[in-house]
Parts: C-alpha cells; sequence; structure tokens
C-alpha cells in the first residue's frame, strides 16, 4: 500500500463559520469526519498539521520554509505529499516548494477547494480524494509524479506554471502556457510525456528566502517621476503591456535608470496571463532593451515573483541570478 504524507495548511476546505459568522480555518479531525470515504483509499495516510492552520492569504515566505521542512523530514518515510492549502496563494506556495526542492523524486500534489469540505455541495471531497489517487500512482514501485503540482476540479497542473483565475468558480485553476499534466474523469489520466523528471540526483531542500522583490505594475496615467526605488528592492518586477511593452517617456527611462544605480534587478512581465514576452518586438519595449532588464519569458506572475525571492535566498551574484533566472529550474518557463 501506498505511503503518503497528508499535510494540512488551512484555507476554506477546512473552514466553520466562527461566532462572528466569518469563516476560519478548523482542526484536521473536524475536516476529516466529514470525508468518511477517506478510510476506504488503499492509502497509507499519515497526517501533519502545521502549528496554526491559516487562511492561505496569511501564507508569508516562512510559511514556505515550514513545509520545506515538513517534506524533507518525512521524505524517505513516504511515496508522496498531499497538501491541503488555500486557494487564494496556493499557487505562491506551489511556485516556492518546486524551486526550493530541487531534485524531488515524488509528488507533491497540492489542493483545496472554493467550498468547505461540510457543505452539501462541497467540490473537497472530489479534489481531495484524487489527489490522493494521483499522489499514489506509481510504476514498480516508482512514483509516476515527481514534481509539485496543483489538483483542482479534474485537472492536475504544473504548480509552478498555475494561477488562480477564479473566486467563484470550481474551476478556479489554469495554466496558459502548459497543458494540464492529467485529467480525473471515470478513469484517471497523467499524460507522462508533459511530466518534468528532474535533472538532479539526491533531493535538496532550501530553508532561506529574501522577500526583497518589489512590484510595479505599469498602468495608463502613472507618474513614474514620483515613484520611489524602494531601499530594501533588490529585485523589482515590472509588470509590463502585452508582449513586455512599456512607454518610451523620459519619465519612464529616468525611472529605469535610478532603478539601476540602486542596484536594483529589473525583471520584465507582462500582465497578460497568457503568452510570453519578446524582447524588441514593438518599438515600445526599446526603453526597456536599454536596460540590464531580465525577460520572465512564459512564467506565471506568481512563479516570476517566487522564484526571484527563492534566487535571491541563495546569495547570487547578480550574473549567477540572471542565469539561474533565465533558464528553467523546475519546467516553470520554456
Ligand atoms: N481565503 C481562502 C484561502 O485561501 C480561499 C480558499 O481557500 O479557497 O485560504
Amino acid at each position: 500500500m501506498r505511503k503518503i504524507c497528508l499535510i494540512y495548511t488551512g484555507g476554506t476546505i477546512g473552514m466553520k463559520q466562527n461566532p462572528n459568522g466569518k469563516l476560519a480555518p478548523v482542526d484536521f479531525d473536524q475536516l476529516r469526519a466529514s470525508i468518511p470515504s477517506l478510510d476506504l483509499l488503499p492509502i497509507q495516510l499519515e497526517v501533519n498539521t502545521v502549528a496554526h492552520p491559516v487562511d492561505s492569504s496569511e501564507m508569508q515566505p516562512e510559511g514556505w520554509i515550514d513545509l520545506v521542512e515538513r517534506i524533507e523530514a518525512n521524505y524517505d518515510a513516504f511515496d508522496g505529499f498531499v497538501i491541503l492549502h488555500g486557494t487564494d496563494t496556493m499557487a505562491y506556495t506551489a511556485s516556492a516548494l518546486s524551486f526550493m526542492i530541487q531534485g524531488l523524486k515524488k509528488p507533491i500534489i497540492i489542493t483545496g477547494s472554493q467550498l468547505p469540505v461540510g457543505v452539501l455541495r462541497t467540490d473537497a471531497t472530489e479534489n481531495l480524494l484524487s489527489a490522493l489517487e494521483f499522489a499514489a500512482m506509481e510504476r514498480n514501485g516508482v512514483p509516476l509524479i515527481q514534481e509539485v503540482c496543483i489538483y483542482f476540479e479534474y485537472k492536475l497542473y504544473r504548480g509552478n506554471r498555475a494561477y488562480k483565475r477564479s473566486s467563484n468558480e470550481f474551476n478556479a485553476f489554469s495554466s496558459p502556457n502548459y497543458p494540464a499534466l492529467g485529467e480525473s474523469g471515470v478513469r484517471m489520466t497523467v499524460n507522462e510525456e508533459l511530466l518534468w523528471k528532474t535533472p538532479t540526483h539526491a533531493a535538496t531542500f532550501q530553508k532561506s528566502i529574501d522577500a526583497a522583490v518589489g512590484v510595479v505594475t505599469l498602468y495608463p496615467g502613472l507618474q513614474f517621476d514620483q515613484l520611489p526605488v524602494l531601499q530594501d528592492w533588490k529585485v523589482l518586477l515590472l509588470r509590463t503591456f502585452g508582449a513586455g511593452n512599456a512607454p518610451n517617456s523620459p519619465a519612464f527611462i529616468e525611472f529605469l535608470s535610478r532603478c539601476e544605480k540602486s542596484g536594483v534587478q529589473i525583471i520584465n512581465t507582462s500582465q497578460c496571463v497568457s503568452g510570453r514576452i519578446v524582447p524588441g518586438l514593438y518599438d515600445s519595449s526599446s526603453a526597456i532593451e536599454r536596460f540590464n532588464v531580465l525577460s520572465a519569458s512564459d512564467m506565471t506572475f506568481e512563479s516570476a515573483l517566487v522564484k526571484s525571492m527563492v534566487l535571491l535566498g541563495q546569495g547570487l551574484s547578480q550574473n549567477e541570478f540572471a542565469v539561474k533566472f533565465s533558464a528553467s529550474i523546475a519546467g516553470e518557463c520554456a
């Protein structure tokens, strides 16, 4: 029987109304009692609950480190991991784990739900049971999936390629630049050609994050001359238009040069969720081209942001950062 470690971090899946009428996380035993079919799965399940289950909008880099430590401590003893997590920041956590754990040879499948587990029409039961089944898949005793995934509403996605697209549909996640890895229908199917296989031999677990990353979203009317370059920024994600376009205005160029003088590494990431950055396609990207700006290519915003924090946490030189950021670490870009 496959052994799966189920890590409970909170999220709507395990919430109930508190005395103020607001949804707040409860402990895992209450959640488990609402899904009796869990005991029917041919899987040996062990539950590992974080000290304080939270709404995932409370999730911080320390929470990612805590998850990495829990997975490292249980890595040899289990065939795979399923993490119950709120949907709001699920894509950030999935990206973080995919970058912080290198050489992963076991599945880490993150799931949650849009409706709490006790509610009649809840999506929690299907999401949890299918996530567990995907995590238990094997061939000759070797886990089929060896990467960090998000499972939601019948689809298995690469975690660092997915983002939350809807707050009110069961189909809450989307992976616009990479196809779904698997699907749960009458049969559970996995498209093996799409799976990530790590080139690294032994698993390594990074436990440092540097969150000195700023984000500026461009919009018509943004006054660049009034935009400060914050002292603690080491990286700035510029959310540009379309294929990576920005104005050519003197104020924008002056802003970029203030960043450069402060030693801030700028990364060009688009506000479009689908497609990629194409440097030099339009004349409107020529201001950016005059500076040392890295391209987030076809990464999700979540992935580009978290990858920056994880790489900064490795204390790399600016050159090493640029090389690692531009390469695919865990299948996050092409
Ligand atoms: N606010 C909740 C959370 O992210 C939403 C959810 O789980 O769907 O924890």
